[in-house]
This record gives structure tokens, C-alpha cells and sequence, in this order.
């Protein structure tokens, strides 16, 4: 699947759209999602134009993946849930139900959060 370079998360990269900023380095940016689903609802993201963990996984350097890693670790213990613990989630294609083509992990905590899937 191409990069769509209109994607809401790339929109926020080029600041055309607000979001409420978490952390930011070289590589990463971490913001909280429009609608939260738990008291802690991050999403980080790469800087470079990767549509899903899959396509991160297989082509993003290994500086771009290091960043990304530690960026997650640090997001979760700057926003105080490495202790009370959380939960990361990314969303690969439609099975998955990604809506946006941006590659994101979503970082969920302040609050027991339940099992993993709900039950079919
Ligand atoms: P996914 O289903 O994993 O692709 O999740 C996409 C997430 O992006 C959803 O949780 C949305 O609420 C969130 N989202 C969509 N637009 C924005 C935005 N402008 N700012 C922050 N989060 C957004």
C-alpha cells in the first residue's frame, strides 16, 4: 500500500492540523488521541512516512526503530503508567480496523483496562 501523504497523522506532522503534543524528537512524535478510551490514550508515531507497523517493521532504519522503541518506554513513564502499568496496541490493515495509515502505537493506561480482546 503507498504512502497517502494527506493522511490525518502526516497533517499533524506538517502542522496543518493541532494536536496536543506529549514528546517530540528527531524521529517521533506523541500526541493524545481525539478520542480517548482510557484516562491515558497516547498515540506515538515515527516522523517518516511509514502506513503500518508491518511497513515500519520491514523498511524504517535502525535508528528510526531504536528511536521509536525508547520513545514509546519513555512516553509511558513520563506520563506515570510504567508503574500502575499499560497497555500498547498498533493496528495492522483491516483486520485490525487501522483507520489511519500512519504507522501508530497506542498507549492506554489509568485504569484497569480489562482483557486484551473482548470475547466473540
Ligand atoms: P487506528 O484505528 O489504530 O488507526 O487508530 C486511529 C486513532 O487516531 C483513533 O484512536 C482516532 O481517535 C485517532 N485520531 C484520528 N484523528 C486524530 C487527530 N486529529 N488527533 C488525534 N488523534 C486522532
Amino acid at each position: 500500500m503507498a504512502y497517502d501523504r494527506n493522511n490525518v497523522f502526516a497533517r499533524i506532522l506538517r502542522g496543518e492540523i493541532p494536536c496536543q503534543k506529549v514528546y517530540e524528537d528527531e524521529h517521533v512524535l506523541a500526541f493524545t488521541d481525539i478520542r480517548p478510551q482510557a484516562p491515558i490514550h497516547v498515540l506515538v508515531i515515527p516522523k517518516g512516512e511509514y502506513v503500518s507497523f508491518d511497513d515500519f517493521a520491514a523498511k524504517a532504519s535502525p535508528a528510526e526503530q531504536t528511536a521509536f522503541l525508547k520513545a514509546v518506554g519513555k512516553v509511558a513513564r513520563d506520563l506515570g503508567v510504567a508503574e500502575t502499568g499499560y497497555r500498547l496496541l498498533a493496528n495492522h490493515g483491516a483486520d485490525a480496523n487501522q483507520e489511519v495509515p500512519h504507522f501508530h502505537i497506542h498507549v492506554f493506561g489509568g485504569r484497569r483496562l480489562g482483557r486484551m480482546l473482548p470475547r466473540e
